[in-house]
């Protein structure tokens, strides 16, 4: 039948974070649909996506939260974070003011997220790399040594490392909860 309706043996939510315009929405579309929409539009109210992922001999449902522009607000409630077992935040890194806002993020994360969330750390945009990296890979990396996060750069544009990014936390999840 559909993967969709197969019978999973975990269920768990995920969370997306990170300032306006980083990706997060691309990141996500690419991951459960495989597309990418040059001039994506903040949708209203918060959005999911669903993706089953075998690990192991374990089938996983993630569901996986985007926020609907409220970001930009500093809008996001606690009840985003509710529940959440990880959590990809993500920064552009053409833009390094998305990346100093990390701090205000994980800030959050911390205070409305359970303690014991897998959180990766994602510089998204690596395709512009060449001609527009504000962000060296070098502060990805110490940022998410100091934070004990997980770090990669992505593209959702180019499909580099997305699925990756995804992987890493969801089996990260799946060590914890086994
Ligand atoms: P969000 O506000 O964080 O959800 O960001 P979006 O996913 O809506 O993306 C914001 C803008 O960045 C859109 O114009 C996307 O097409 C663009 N974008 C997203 N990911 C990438 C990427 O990996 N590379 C490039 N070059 N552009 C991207
Ligand atoms: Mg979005």
């Amino acid at each position: 039948g559909d993967s969709f309706d197969e019978e999973c043996d975990y269920l768990f939510k995920a969370v997306l974070i990170g300032d306006s315009a980083v990706g997060k929405s691309n990141l996500l579309s690419r991951f459960a649909k495989d597309q990418f929409q040059l001039d994506s539009k903040p949708t209203i109210g918060v959005e999911f996506a669903y993706r089953n992922i075998r690990v192991g001999d374990k089938l996983i449902k993630a569901q996986i939260w985007d926020t609907a522009g409220q970001e930009r607000f500093r809008a996001i409630t606690s009840s985003y974070y509710r529940g959440a077992l990880g959590a990809l935040l993500v920064y552009d890194i053409t833009r390094r003011a998305t990346f100093e806002n990390l701090r205000k993020w994980l800030y959050e994360l911390r205070e409305y997220g359970s303690s014991d969330m897998v959180i990766v750390l994602v510089g998204n945009k690596s395709d512009l790399a060449n001609s527009a990296r504000e962000v060296n890979v070098e502060d990805g990396q110490s940022l998410a040594q100091l934070e004990g996060l997980s770090f990669l750069e992505t593209s959702a544009k180019d499909n580099l490392n997305v699925e990756e990014a995804f992987f890493q936390m969801i089996t990260k999840i799946h060590e914890i909860m086994s």
